[in-house]
């Protein structure tokens, strides 16, 4: 028998028809068109699914002989989406002082390496998906391990959890250390594998994940194509313009591209279901491929800060286009938590003279990416029918949060000082498909 669960509390989502463009960015605008914030609202969910959202005073008849859960004034919504980050680089996130480059040299490369043993590999997914929960990401865009046995083992770890999740096995066949190398055929055989066995398996979809340009040959890019053009739904992701010397280093690598962006479009890696990681140093050609061919960005302030690689002109891209979606990049990111990126977001683009609004950051950091992915028909806001996925956030969940959001008018204010002030600490619970997949102590 089926059983339903209503959840108490003040909740907030954005509608069905919301855009970048048309969600109101502060109060005096007074639309409410875009978005449902209930003071005291009530959740309804059955078999893993919304069934029902809206005021207490409405449902509370129907809600009366089911089991119910009250937040209170805590603040139940969609959890986050995180279109960018790397699942084995937790043990070295916080290393000090080096650029992109010589980052992945001395770091990210001997980090990487305990993914070649399946017991080590393990303990550090699980520890990486924990943390995730615990900072109320329920979907993400992840670059899985190298090796077959660890990549394989995340799936198996995503779909036991009931994720829903795209990601794939990293590839590189050139310029890495030997302890990481694999041949152009093994890293192929590898995703082979994978995508029989994962793509579209329950919550997963499978992504071809080509490290970067510097790391990937012409031929394992070439192949790259052909899966994608045998698996048209396949994901793609990859890195773009984070870093100048890196740039310089493509321009050199591949002497016949007019850009960056042209070494993948070569291939056919680009896509409206390849997500970008970081684009800063996008030339206006580049820019105009993104928006013809409708490829995902995905905007990494904390790593871009972290890393010095540089300022993403949100300004300028949104010109072009309206898929940018935000990543922790975890590894260059220092937090996993989707409120520094939205606050770092924030800071990048005042830094340009730039305002960002807060309704506008949360809605790329929820349904607006759900949208880019293609995914809002199942994630990313509370109409009945989607998969419930949603976190329970405490505004008042440090004493001078408590005293801030007390003075907040309204919504706008509330994301604002939550995004501004927040981290893992005020996310009280996550939920995947309705069940508690973490919750606060
Ligand atoms: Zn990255």
């Amino acid at each position: 028998m089926r059983t339903a669960t209503a959840y108490r509390g003040s909740i907030f989502y954005f509608k069905d028809s919301a855009t970048f463009e048309n969600i109101p960015t502060s109060k005096k605008e007074n639309d409410h068109s875009q978005y449902v914030y209930l003071e005291d609202g009530v959740l309804i969910i059955e078999a893993g699914k919304v069934s029902a959202v809206g005021p207490y005073d409405e449902l509370k008849e129907k809600i009366k002989n089911m089991k119910q859960v009250n937040y209170g004034d805590k603040l139940i919504t969609p959890g986050f989406i995180d279109t960018h980050q790397h699942s084995t680089q937790s043990s070295i996130v916080a290393a000090y002082g080096e650029h992109l480059l010589e980052w992945l040299d001395d770091y990210v490369f001997p980090g990487e390496s305990i993914y070649d043993n399946p017991e080590s590999a393990k303990a550090d997914i699980n520890f990486f998906l924990d943390h995730l929960l615990r900072n109320g990401t329920t979907t993400a865009v992840s670059y899985g391990p190298l090796f077959y046995e660890a990549a394989d083992l995340f799936f198996e770890e995503l779909n036991k959890r009931n994720m829903r999740f795209i990601t794939g096995n990293i590839l590189m066949d050139k310029d890495s250390p030997d302890y990481l190398r694999l041949t152009t055929q093994d890293n192929y055989d590898i995703s082979k594998r994978l995508i029989e066995k994962w793509n579209n398996k329950n919550r997963l979809s499978y992504c071809l994940s080509p490290r970067f340009a510097l790391s990937c040959t012409e031929e394992i890019m070439e192949l790259c194509g052909a899966l994608k053009k045998e698996h048209p739904d396949l994901y793609i992701q990859t890195h773009l313009d984070e870093n100048v010397a890196e740039v310089e280093a493509v321009k050199k690598e591949y002497p016949w591209s007019k850009n960056y962006l042209d070494v993948y479009n070569r291939f056919g890696l680009v896509t409206e279901r390849t997500v970008l990681g970081h684009c800063i140093h996008l030339t206006d050609a580049e820019l105009e491929k993104m928006k013809e061919t409708k490829a995902i960005v995905s905007w990494c302030p904390i790593s871009n800060n972290f890393l010095g690689s540089g300022l993403f002109n949100v300004e300028r891209v949104l010109k072009y286009t309206h898929n940018i979606t935000l990543g922790t990049d975890w590894g260059g990111g220092n937090s996993l938590s989707m409120f520094a990126v939205m606050d770092d977001a924030y800071k990048v683009a005042m830094l340009q003279n730039y305002k960002l609004p807060s309704m506008k950051r949360w809605y790329m950091a929820t349904f607006g990416a759900a949208k880019s992915l293609q995914l809002d028909s199942k994630i990313g806001n509370f109409t009945p029918g989607k998969e419930a996925d949603f976190i329970v956030i405490d505004p008042k969940a440090s004493p001078f949060l408590k005293y801030r959001s007390e003075k907040v008018n309204d919504i706008f204010e509330l994301l604002f000082i939550l995004m501004t002030l927040g981290d893992e600490k005020v996310i009280s619970a996550t939920y995947i498909l309705g069940e508690p997949a973490y919750q606060a102590v």
